[in-house]
């Protein structure tokens, strides 16, 4: 038995043991579907631009439009993309009705495109915004869409004001009640899934600790190393798209098992 076997096999093995599940998940789980990590260098998305000068919510209340320059690329990949099969294999999680949650660094809303319900978007989505003037919050999709077609600014239609999408900026807080809905269900669970993340961003990344440290066990899906690799019950360096869907499936827990 290879040894990636062997830990799928220990991975199923827990997972199929455990009732309350929480899936942690980052830009590794969304990079099968095209869209790069845009925190990492070599994602073509910092090329031309440092993150605190366009991406911070100072730089936004400044100069929107240069934040909306940044962002279209990414926009563009997002609205282009679908969601993969380890998507779908927490869907089919999901179903079996061991998973409490997916708390997501995600701002793509891929997973809710695949059907899973149970979503915590921590650092926010792209699928609202808020109007920086009268702060009315709408359903953003189509405004964002007609943005990476003509590149005019998104406006609210009630006063004129600039719409700010709903992912979390440099400097801004995370939404705290989704935050403290994450953080009871890592608390909550027996077994912590930490699916394509590097956990290098604070807060969010402290949860899948705070889960262990209240006695859940680790499996840690990534490619490259996290600060939590020491202390994983399974650690397994690979695509998420060919690892996730055999956990589950080997676990008994896919639809189509
Ligand atoms: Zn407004």
């Amino acid at each position: 038995m290879t040894a990636l076997r062997d830990q799928i096999e220990r991975a199923a093995d827990i997972l199929r043991r455990a009732r309350h599940v929480v899936a942690f998940t980052g830009a590794g789980i969304s990079t099968p579907s095209g869209i790069p990590d845009y925190r990492s260098p070599g994602s073509g998305l910092w090329e031309n631009d440092d993150p605190y000068t366009v991406a911070s919510l100072s730089a936004f209340r400044y100069h929107p439009e240069r934040f909306f320059r940044w962002v279209r690329p990414l926009t563009a990949r997002i609205f282009a993309a679908q969601p993969n099969v380890a998507h779908e294999a927490l869907v089919a999680l999901e179903a079996t009705g061991k998973l409490d949650a997916i708390i997501t660094q995600n701002i793509d809303g891929l997973h809710q495109r695949a059907g899973s319900r149970k979503v915590l978007e921590v650092h926010g989505g792209l699928h609202t915004a808020t109007c920086g003037h009268c702060h009315r919050t709408i359903l953003a999709t189509e405004r964002l869409q007609k943005f990476v077609a003509d590149g005019e600014l998104p406006i609210c239609a009630a006063c004129g004001g600039i719409l700010k999408p709903n992912v979390i900026l440099m400097e801004e807080q995370l939404p705290v009640a989704v935050f403290q809905r994450a953080r009871q269900a890592a608390l909550g669970c027996q077994v912590m899934l930490v699916l394509g993340s590097s956990l290098e961003v604070l807060p969010s990344a402290g949860l899948p600790m705070e889960a262990i440290n209240a006695g859940a066990q680790l499996i840690l899906v990534n490619i490259g190393s996290t600060y939590l690799d020491e202390r994983a019950d399974v650690r397994i360096e690979g695509d998420l798209a060919i690892v996730l869907p055999e956990i589950v499936s080997l676990a008994g827990l896919s639809v189509n098992a």
